[in-house]
């Protein structure tokens, strides 16, 4: 699938949206088991990404990705930034414009184990990784509907991470009291590929 300059500013534009208009709900996720701010953060580096839009979509498919987790680090902070930057850059490393399916599910592997490295974490731990590694499984195995799969994946694995204790980040500091939460960054992962495989129904 050819994704060109047109195509990648809408993606990136239907993601930012998506992040800016669930906010308050990720910040309220944060409130219960962070310091609150996590909706303030994605909605601070998704503004600063449709703000660039137009000069980040014009490069490569993989210098855009770049582009964009560039301006997520610089922008978003906390925790989450480099997270999200460190995903969005690996996968830029490893897409080119003349996107086939194997190349999405193989990138997304190894964006993940970047992710994993850069925040010294693992499934299990009441993070995003407990969506985004549900998420490159289901990639990996390909087959049909996959972008219904793909949005229920992530919704449930969001939901899974209620009863976890947290292990990494700032909700590990509360040790039991974790537990009965969702993770606001499972939530904002979920809601990312939600807005992905929706634009790719539209693709389709
Ligand atoms: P901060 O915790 O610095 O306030 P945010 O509130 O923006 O940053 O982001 C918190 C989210 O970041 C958590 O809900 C969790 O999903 C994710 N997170 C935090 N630390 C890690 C880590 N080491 N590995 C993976 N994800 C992490
Ligand atoms: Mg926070």
């Amino acid at each position: 699938m050819m994704i060109d300059c047109q195509v990648r500013k809408r993606l990136f534009e239907t993601v930012a949206r998506r992040v800016i208009a669930n906010a308050d709900e990720l910040t309220d996720l944060d409130r219960a088991i962070g310091d609150g701010d996590h909706g303030t953060n994605m909605r601070r580096g998704f503004e600063a990404v449709l703000a660039s839009v137009d000069e980040l979509s014009a490069k490569s498919l993989g210098e855009s990705l770049k582009g964009v987790g560039t301006t997520l680090v610089m922008k978003i902070g906390g925790a989450s930034g480099p997270l999200y930057g460190t995903l969005f850059m690996s996968l830029g490393k490893s897409l080119s414009d003349e996107v086939t399916y194997e190349q999405t599910a193989n990138a997304f592997a190894i964006a993940i184990e970047a992710v994993k490295a850069r925040g010294k974490s693992d499934v299990g731990q009441k993070t995003m990784l407990d969506v985004l590694f549900p998420v490159a499984r289901v990639l990996r195995e390909g087959g049909t509907d996959i972008t219904t799969r793909l949005k229920a994946t992530a919704r449930d694995a969001a939901e899974k991470t209620i009863p976890m204790r947290a292990i990494r980040g700032r909700a590990s500091f509360l040790g039991e009291r974790s537990i009965g939460h969702m993770d606001p960054g499972a939530r904002s992962s979920a809601l990312i590929v939600d807005a992905v495989a929706e634009f790719m129904e539209g693709l389709a």
